[in-house]
């Protein structure tokens, strides 16, 4: 393998995106294997390697479930991101979309574009993350090249431009025309390493020279200097056209499209070149900026801090991925944004404000692991054995703290019940449920007092599926499940005004005394507990404080209306009084809870509940039945809008615990054709 490290500008940080089924997984197979072809030429077995590699690889499977693995292709360096296939994890997607540079999406050339797509489309749209497409599967009944690129356009909005024609479509499928370099290109040996180029086949000559226009008019409209040439001399010599169409793809502009059959070995190849050739390196991405990290309740305005992908620069690493291996443990993929994490050398993690030092490192191919001696600015690889660090941190060095994400996940709003099945599973449970919640922050795990029972907590009924699923899946630990409940809140709605608690027993010897007054009053929406201490003179010895704080905390974990946390209240503590013998701290800890819980009862307690921004996307003739259906929902439509592509969008705030079962109806009432996504806004 090759150990160097290569230019920054041929590297290449890119996430394959599809609709679940589309071919993302046997694209990645099979430009891992042709990447590994090429590396192997020239050695006398290459003729083995070539035919052995795939049935192992696909046995092993470690190429599929990393995080992100590393391809050479002619001198560049290719890093295939992994990108969650489900949609309604707004920070997961996020996340992996930043990381990324560039994007290959995926379509099946029988079903198009299908809904979910556009919402990760739209996404990458508002993430800058230029993408390529590939239409999949074109030898397949019912394939269309053609309606897929008009699908392309019509429903994504997106100016496509054909560079490849396929040469036959369903059985008659044969190979692509390349409309840059104007030739034919077939598929040859087993596992298609040979590619036969030749004339374009005399009856589809002239629709490759109209689709060639098309795609260099698409291009000239973007790009002045082009435009010139062409207008001057009637075509594009090859070059040129490649790096303006490079230049549009990099501005969003302009989207190229290729085809192939991935399954069949048919145009892999050519879409790793425009990987390399129309995609950018991290030198064309979006600068990344991080903020200052500020400690907790500071209000000051945060202070941005520009992660230029520079190795001689501060570091700058985002840990986007946790995964356990089952080889070599827990590895935390990171993204170097700025400067250089290298093994033995010491970082820092704001979250947690400690330092350690980092391991060892390694760079993940499809059948092998390479150490490599650190990451540089742009690139991306593994971590072994890094401590106390979960996806989302960010690992700098201490003098130069910087946070990329500033993040604050929210509590988690929906909660479920689960049982392990049997025995063995009960053994496993345990340990399973820990590295998930390391991989995912917005996932908790609790136990239920009162039952004993596990709680998973999550952020949506979906999230909390998929998270049982691959409880299952990948852990084997198959449990039962209770039905889904939601978490509320309880705040109060007016102040109440000194009001007592007493802790008083007198039992013969030793008694206890504990006296305090306090007052409780609303405060803003997620400004949590305040306590202000007003107590002069003495009254409650200083030495009781911190148990009477203890014990106003402890009292609004379990609520006084539903048995949930109470929050969003200052108390005041104003007075109380002591005994010299009989006071401890337990009896000021007591006092302070009932009086706190007291106080809270005459405040006029009530529920919050968790509120979700809802956005859907949908077929204009189903907008009346959706809007009655929000409505029946108690959902708040804050905003509709008729998109230029004839859709409509609506956004609206929507109660949780009125959304069991949403996808379903919804889906079934549009008839797959409404998408929408759900993110925790707000308690209310
Ligand atoms: P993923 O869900 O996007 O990862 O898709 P997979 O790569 O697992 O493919 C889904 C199914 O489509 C599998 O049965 C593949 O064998 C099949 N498939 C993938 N590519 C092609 C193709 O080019 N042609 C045909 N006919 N089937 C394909």
């Amino acid at each position: 393998m090759d150990t160097s490290h290569v230019p920054i500008d041929r590297l290449r940080n890119i996430g394959l995106i599809a609709h679940i089924d589309a071919g993302k997984t046997t694209v990645t197979e099979r430009i891992l294997f042709y990447a590994g072809v090429t590396h192997h030429l020239g050695s006398v077995d290459s003729g083995n390697t070539v035919t052995d590699w795939m049935p192992q690889e696909r046995e092993r499977g470690i190429t599929i479930v990393s995080a992100a693995v590393t391809a050479h292709w002619y001198g560049s360096q290719i890093n295939i991101i992994d990108t969650p296939g489900h949609i309604d994890f707004t920070a997961e997607v996020q996340r992996a979309l930043r990381v990324l540079d560039g994007g290959v999406v995926i379509f099946d050339a029988v079903q198009g574009v299908e809904p979910q797509s556009e919402t990760v489309w739209r996404q990458a749209n508002q993430y800058q993350v230029p993408r390529i497409c590939f239409i999949n599967k074109l030898d397949r009944v019912g394939a269309d090249f053609l309606h897929c690129l008009a699908s392309l356009r019509q429903k994504l909005g997106a100016n496509a431009a054909a560079v490849q024609l396929p040469i036959g479509e369903e059985e008659q499928f044969e190979g692509v025309i390349d409309l840059i370099a104007m030739e034919a290109l077939r598929w040859q040996g087993e596992a298609g390493t040979e590619i036969v180029h030749s004339p374009i086949p005399a009856a589809m000559q002239a629709s490759a020279r109209h689709a060639r226009e098309t795609l260099i008019e698409q291009v000239a409209e973007c790009d002045d200097a082009l435009l010139e040439v062409y207008l001057e001399q009637g075509d594009i010599e090859a070059t040129l056209l490649r790096e303006a169409l490079r230049r549009a793809t990099l501005k969003l502009q302009v989207f190229p499209v290729f085809c192939g059959s991935a399954l069949h070995n048919v145009g892999v190849q050519p879409l790793i070149d425009a990987v390399v050739d129309y995609l950018g390196s991290p030198l064309d991405a979006v600068e990344a900026e991080g903020v200052k990290p500020q400690r907790e309740g500071d209000d000051s305005p945060l202070q941005k801090i520009p992660c230029p992908p520079n190795a001689d620069v501060p570091l700058a690493a985002l840990v986007f991925k946790l995964v356990a291996d089952p080889y070599a443990g827990k590895m935390a993929y990171v993204r170097v944004y700025s400067g250089q994490l290298r093994s033995g050398q010491q970082i820092f993690n704001p979250r947690t404000g400690k330092s350690q030092r980092v391991g060892r490192i390694v760079r993940v191919y499809a059948d092998s692991r390479e150490s490599i001696d650190g990451i540089y600015a742009g690139e991306i690889g593994a971590v072994l054995s890094l401590k106390d660090s979960v996806t989302g941190d960010t690992l700098c060095q201490r003098e130069h703290p910087v946070l990329l994400e500033n993040i604050t996940f929210p509590d988690p709003v929906i909660k479920i019940a689960v049982e392990p099945v049997s025995v063995k599973d009960r053994d496993t449970i345990a340990l399973a449920l820990q590295q998930l919640t390391e991989e995912d922050p917005t996932f908790k795990v609790q136990t239920d007092e009162e039952s004993g029972q596990t709680i998973l907590a999550g952020m949506g009924e979906l999230h909390l599926d998929v998270l049982i699923n691959r409880l299952e899946r990948e852990h084997s630990v198959r449990v039962r499940t209770g039905k889904p409940r939601v978490s509320y809140l309880e705040t109060v709605s007016r102040a109440a005004n000194k009001v007592e608690g007493r802790f008083v027993r007198q039992s013969g010897g030793h008694g206890q005394y504990g006296h305090v007054v306090l007052s409780v009053a609303p405060a803003e929406r997620g400004s949590g507990i305040q306590i202000e201490n007003r107590v002069v003179g003495g009254a409650i010895p200083k030495d009781f404080h911190s148990a009477v704080e203890k014990g106003i905390i402890e009292a609004a974990e379990t609520g006084v209306v539903g048995g949930t946390r109470i929050t969003d209240l200052t108390v005041t503590l104003l007075d109380g009084s002591h005994h010299t013998v009989d006071s401890s701290e337990l009896a000021f800890k007591t006092a302070a809870m009932l009086g706190f819980k007291q106080a809270v009862l005459q405040a006029a307690p009530r529920l919050l509940e968790p509120v979700f921004k809802l956005e859907l996307l949908l077929p204009k003739e189903y907008i009346g039945e959706v809007l009655g259906q929000l409505a029946s929902r108690r959902c708040e439509v804050t905003n509709t809008h008729l998109r230029n592509d004839g859709t409509e969008q609506i956004q609206a705030l929507a109660p949780i615990a009125e959304m069991f079962g949403y996808a379903t109806s919804m889906r079934s009432m549009s008839q797959g054709r409404a998408t929408y996504s759900m993110e925790f806004a707000k308690y209310a």
